[in-house]
């Protein structure tokens, strides 16, 4: 009998179980208790269930197939009913951590935020912290009364929904009213208030609309949230996210205004920051020309050292050529002295008492040395470099001077040299330059006769005279004279026509001259000869 009893209750739990199982698989109808009062996420018009939360739900029952039966209700009441089984799921209901004993929560699906909302014209509470004594109305069992139960001295008047919280405050029966800021905004736009109230912080909290269900029952949070993802990742809900709140003109031009300024924004940093690279490049680009234009101008005050250099180096070298010139040219010019002198001392021991003797080496053997002595010096101070020094010069003792370099070995060639020199002549010049300018003219006339290999007695003649406020030098020679070309080019460094010839001779000349104050100009025919002459203002001072 026991047996019995026993294989019976058996039998009944096994079809118990099976048509359980059976209900559980075979729901194609789903009770869905919601609060109304959430415009736009769910509400009732004109007996029409709608909201944003409602499209999301009655899409994944179209997709599984499933029937649905909305519940108005309160969420007190919603929360009984599912505890009761009269419903199987709850829509829009926020995270609470009380409740999570009872029901078990799907993935949230809205974001929004718990606003507190006042009177426009009341001055007394612009926070939170001025809410003290207050009265405050406030939706029962939601997350805001949860949060506002926690501030002490708080006092508050709760509703079963948002709207009805909102007309307490409609009513001044109430000091502010503390909900959902989205749907507050909503419900002050339908009864064309929101001018008259506003939000004293819109964020206050952030809240997240889940789904709630029976605790354990996984396979509808399953479902569910398997039907929300798939709507996000097909874009199902963005569509409809923006149906109901893109829709809004505002929300629209909000968004627009929104997006230019971001986009102005954007630019502004992009050119900010372009600014601030071109500035730093910029920057970077001044010192690094600084740093080449410094490293540019030492090299270049080295390269005006070196050419400098080099420029006296030249000078130097072409006076060393004219020097070795009239060296070789006055060589006899130093033997017949010496020679004289050799003679008269091979001849003192024996004519050491002649009377006759003793008094022609009294006088020539003085004379033959300070000869020797002139040419000497003359030589010494023509080949020592000179620092520059611009003093009055008179010419007949400078011209006298080199005369007595040249003469000699001038006729020696066969040529005549003849001078007319004023001898009050004086010029304000650095007196080697001159000089040096002088025996180049002298060795190009020389070189011009030679070329000319002429019968005919050849002239050299030198010049120096005034004329009104000019001193004129001139050398005057009888050579070959020069073609158009060779003129034209006379002055260019290392223009030469002579197989020997360096070509600096007259651009140094001519260097010197314009140095010296002065002028150059050249006369020349070819066959009959040249004239040099150099023009230089009259010195005022003591003459030399
Ligand atoms: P170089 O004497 O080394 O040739 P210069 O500068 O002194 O260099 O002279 C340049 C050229 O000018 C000479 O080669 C020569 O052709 C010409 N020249 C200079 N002076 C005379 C002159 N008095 N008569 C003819 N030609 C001259
Ligand atoms: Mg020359």
């Amino acid at each position: 009998m026991r047996y019995r009893v026993f294989l019976l209750q058996l039998v009944l739990l096994l079809v118990c179980s099976t048509v359980a199982v059976a209900e559980d698989q075979a729901t194609s109808e789903l009770r869905v208790a919601f609060d109304p009062y959430l415009a736009p996420i769910q509400y009732l018009e004109d007996g029409e269930v709608k909201g944003f939360a409602i499209d999301l739900m009655n899409t994944i029952a179209q997709r599984n197939d499933i029937t649905v039966i909305y519940l108005p209700m309160t969420i007190q009441e919603s929360l009984q009913a599912l505890k009761d089984h009269e419903v199987d799921i709850i829509l829009g209901l926020h995270f609470l951590d009380r409740q999570t004993v009872a029901v078990d929560y799907t993935d949230p699906y809205f974001t929004s935020s718990i606003g507190l909302l006042v009177k426009a014209d009341d001055e007394e509470i612009r926070g939170m912290n001025d809410l003290h004594r207050k009265m405050i109305a406030i939706q029962r069992g939601t997350l805001e009364y949860e949060f506002l139960r926690n501030i002490r001295g708080v006092r508050y008047n709760t509703v079963t929904n948002q709207e009805n919280g909102l007309k307490l405050l409609f009513q001044k029966r109430t000091d502010a009213f503390v909900g959902d800021a989205l749907v507050t905004e909503t419900l002050l736009e339908n009864y064309g208030l929101s001018d008259e109230y506003t939000f004293i912080g819109t964020h206050l909290l952030p809240i997240e609309y889940s789904m709630a269900v029976n605790l354990g029952n996984y396979s509808l949070v399953r479902m569910m949230n398997q039907g929300l993802r798939g709507m996000r990742s097909d874009g199902t809900y963005t569509e409809l996210y923006n149906q109901w709140f893109k829709d809004n003109d505002f929300t629209n031009l909000l968004i627009l205004v929104i997006e230019v300024i971001a986009v102005l924004l954007v630019i502004g940093l992009v050119l900010f920051g372009l600014a601030i690279r071109w500035n730093r490049k910029l920057k970077r680009e001044v010192e690094k020309k600084t740093k080449d234009l410094a490293a540019l101008n030492r090299s270049l005050k080295k390269q005006m050292v070196e050419e400098r250099r080099l420029r006296e180096q030249i000078i130097e070298q072409e006076k060393s050529r004219a020097l070795s010139r009239i060296v070789a040219g006055i060589a006899h010019e130093i033997r017949n002295p010496l020679t004289s002198i050799k003679t008269f001392v091979e001849l003192l021991p024996r004519k050491y008492n002649n009377e006759r003797f003793q008094k022609e080496m009294n006088t020539l053997v003085p004379k033959e040395i300070d000869r020797l002595n002139q040419l000497i010096e003359g030589l010494i101070n023509y080949a020592k470099p000179q620092k520059i020094n611009r003093e009055p010069v008179n010419l007949d003792t400078l011209l006298q001077e080199i005369l007595l370099l040249f003469t000699t070995a001038i006729n020696n060639k066969g040529y005549e040299i003849k001078s007319k020199i004023d001898p009050n002549c004086s010029i304000e010049v650095d007196r080697n330059q001159l000089k040096q300018v002088i025996i180049n003219l002298i060795i190009n006339a020389v070189d011009a006769m030679d070329e000319k290999q002429s019968q005919e007695l050849l002239q050299i003649t030198i010049n120096a005279y005034q004329k009104a406020e000019n001193v004129y030098i001139e050398v005057i020679d009888e050579g070959v004279g020069m073609t158009s070309e060779v003129l034209h080019n006379v002055f260019e460094p290392f223009y030469t026509t002579k197989a020997k010839g360096t070509g600096l001779g007259l651009s140094i000349a001519k260097q010197f001259v314009q140095e010296n104050g002065g002028r150059f100009t050249i006369e020349s025919e070819q066959g009959a000869g040249t004239i040099v002459t150099l023009i230089f203002e009259k010195a005022g001072g003591t003459y030399k």
